[in-house]
């Protein structure tokens, strides 16, 4: 069969990867110059690995990726222990010091350190961590909002002090929806040791690249997708090089306009089978014409936060030897530091440090219509209060990742897509799916590899 795949992520790839062995003629549409989607890599001058424009690792329970990087050869995973820690507004302990103060948070005698909380509640929340660690997927978590299930079960306080600034910077105006279901699935999940791949993802998604593309998958690389239609059983796939300068500078109702009324200037090509790996918001505004209006408003009730995620590199590093800090705190508008050159050597980034800061927003944030330098200004005073370092940048990063956290509410449990579709041979695999896990790698190889399995 003739398979379009839109989207060259690792969902992508991977489903190109098992279509393409089982004698499928797949071609990949990806609208950037490089695939990867998420998992990007990019690399600065002077720097031997690739760094990924938003912070990735590995979990050592991830077995999906990893047996598929088994099946494919690939042998450049590695796993390492690493540090986690949280920042807390304690109020200086010396009139020289800070107001805040960073406690490490990886090991149970960590957690009874903290000073924030009393025995008793740390008893509490720990036997509720150790019970979650255990427990299987079970659909009364489904039933509560992650705030209701900690608060019953650790304690107002505990919520309050451990709890409340985490939901806040992940979900923002969402928080207190969340399903206590993405609570149990991070517990069960959390490793001490965390995986990375030697010369970075993108080394991986290059290889899969080349590996699909011996199998006969043509990569269509800078090709935006823009509608899909059926004619005489097939589906039209219409396309459009992102290079395009209409394109460029086209807002929606400009593509919209495109679409309507230069069809000349769209490629197109018919295939038997589609499967889309985008984002669920742009799936459904380029399956109009084929899908029903009732099928395609059950997605607008699902909710996203845009990713916006700022890379400093410095001469010295901005955490002494924490790889994951947590803030929690209002007063640092910054959901976390992720102090990549204390995870991974920094010799392979010419001897500098590499740190990561990250917010999730939404649609109408400030943060998402800055530029880089105005990110950048915006964090730079928080930054300073993080970091016991003189702060010497040597350069800075910017990178938006669209559509990037799905908010898993009630809603979202009812309203998410799933692999099949009413339209026959139209597929969907995409980060909406690996719910109750929230979006990873791992989970875009195993939705990569499920769906092919539908053809
Ligand atoms: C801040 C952040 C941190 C993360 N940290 C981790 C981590 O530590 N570990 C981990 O495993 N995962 C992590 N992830 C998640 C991981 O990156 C994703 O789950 C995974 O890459 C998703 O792959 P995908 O192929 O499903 O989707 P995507 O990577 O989103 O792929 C979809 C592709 O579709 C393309 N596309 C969109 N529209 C069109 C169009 N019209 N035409 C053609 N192509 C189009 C996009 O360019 C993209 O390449 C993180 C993600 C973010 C945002």
């Amino acid at each position: 069969m003739k398979i379009a795949i839109l989207g060259g992520g690792f969902t992508g790839l991977t489903a190109a990867y098992y279509l393409a062995k089982k004698g499928h003629k797949v071609t990949i549409f990806e609208k950037e110059k490089v695939l990867g989607g998420l998992a990007v890599g990019f690399k600065s001058k002077g720097w031997d690995w690739y760094l990924e424009r938003a912070y990735h690792h590995l979990l050592d329970s991830e077995d999906d990726i990893l047996n598929f990087a088994k099946e494919i050869d690939f042998e450049e995973i590695f796993f390492k222990n690493t540090s986690t820690a949280s920042l807390y507004e304690t109020g200086p302990q010396h009139p020289s010091q800070s107001d805040y103060r960073i406690f490490p948070v990886d090991s149970p005698q960590d957690f009874l350190k903290l000073p924030l909380l009393s025995l008793p509640e740390k008893l509490r929340a720990g036997a509720v961590i150790a019970f979650l660690k255990t427990s299987p997927f079970l659909s009364f978590y489904e039933k509560q909002t992650a705030r209701q299930f900690l608060e019953k079960t650790m304690g107002k306080r505990v919520w309050e002090v451990l709890w409340q600034e985490l939901f806040r910077k992940k979900f923002g105006k969402y928080a207190e929806n969340i399903l206590a279901t993405f609570i149990w699935a991070r517990i069960k999940k959390r490793a001490k040791q965390l995986g990375y791949i030697k010369g970075g993802f993108q080394t991986f998604i290059d290889y899969v690249e080349e590996k699909v593309k011996g199998k006969g998958v043509s990569v269509k690389k800078e090709y935006t997708v823009l509608n899909i239609t059926k004619k005489r059983g097939a589906f039209e796939v219409l396309f459009l090089p992102s290079s395009h300068p209409e394109f460029i500078s086209g807002s929606d109702s400009k593509r919209q306009m495109l679409n309507q009324v230069q069809h000349d200037i769209h490629e197109k090509e018919e295939y038997d089978v589609v499967i889309s790996t985008l984002p669920t918001v742009i799936m459904g505004k380029i399956t109009k014409d084929i899908f029903s209006p009732s099928y395609l408003d059950r997605f607008t009730r699902l909710a996203y936060l845009h990713a916006v995620v700022l890379i400093l590199e410095t001469k010295e590093p901005i955490l002494k030897d924490t790889y994951w800090l947590n803030i929690c705190t209002p007063k640092i508008p910054i959901m976390l530091v992720a102090q990549h050159t204390n995870f991974i050597d920094k010799k392979y980034y010419g001897g500098n440090n590499l740190s990561y800061f990250a917010w999730y927003v939404d649609r109408d944030n400030p943060l998402l219509k800055m530029t880089p330098k105005q990110v950048f200004n915006y964090a730079l005073p928080y930054i300073k209060k993080v970091t016991s370092y003189e702060l010497q940048v040597v350069n800075y990063y910017h990178f938006i990742g669209p559509f990037a956290q799905p908010i898993f509410d009630k809603d979202f449990v009812k309203n998410k897509p799933d692999f099949i579709t009413p339209v026959k041979n139209f597929f969907i695999a995409n980060l909406d799916m690996t719910y109750p896990y929230d979006r990873g790698t791992n989970y875009a190889v195993k939705l990569g590899k499920e769906v092919s399995e539908f053809i």
